[in-house]
């Protein structure tokens, strides 16, 4: 009796599949447009995924596919463009999506408000803030960019709410572990 060989295909045939059936991203839940399809935290393109053509089976693919994602582009770019910001850019977009009652689109301007904020402090080298309180009194002010001032501001109180409620979320979490070690 011979055994079954397990049907392989090459890894760019699943991909294509795969990317076929993502409705939504994987970030944000928003429906899918355009899709960005990322390995591992970096996005991979088109062109390389055709050229993948290892030969794998169905349960290799199980495995392989955890390190997939499809992403809509603003997270695409967001998550595998986005290092050493000024500012917590990833985190202040989860806070967003997961904290308020926001709109998609009135997130995606505060984030890519604050993102150019972060660019322009950075590009000045202006020193990142020492404190939370920083971000809302006029330690910053000066530097803040001479069109549309104000709503930089508000980004940035934003901002320090998204800080206050990490803290906040810190600390109770370091209060149910004592209590844990008391019991
Ligand atoms: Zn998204």
């Amino acid at each position: 009796m011979t055994v079954q060989q397990p049907k392989r295909r090459p890894l760019s045939r699943y991909l294509k599949d795969f990317k076929h059936t993502q409705t939504h991203c994987a970030h944000c839940g928003k429906l899918l447009d355009r899709i960005t399809l990322t390995c591992r935290g970096e996005i991979v393109n088109k062109t390389t995924i055709a050229q993948l053509d290892t030969l794998i089976d169905d349960a290799a693919w199980q495995v392989e596919k955890q390190e997939w994602m499809a992403l809509c582009r603003f997270c695409g770019d967001l998550h595998c463009k986005e290092q050493g910001n000024y500012f917590d850019i990833i985190g202040f977009k989860q806070y967003l999506f997961e904290q308020t009652e926001m709109s998609h689109g009135t997130i995606r301007e505060y984030v890519v408000r604050l993102r150019r904020l972060g660019n322009h402090l950075s590009e000045q080298n202006i020193p990142a803030p020492s404190s939370l309180q920083s971000l809302l009194d006029d330690t910053l002010d000066a530097w803040l960019p001479q069109t549309s001032t104000n709503n930089y501001r508000i980004a940035l109180r934003k901002y320090w709410q998204f800080q206050v409620q990490l803290l906040e979320a810190s600390a109770s979490y370091q209060e149910s572990h004592i209590t844990s070690d008391i019991y």
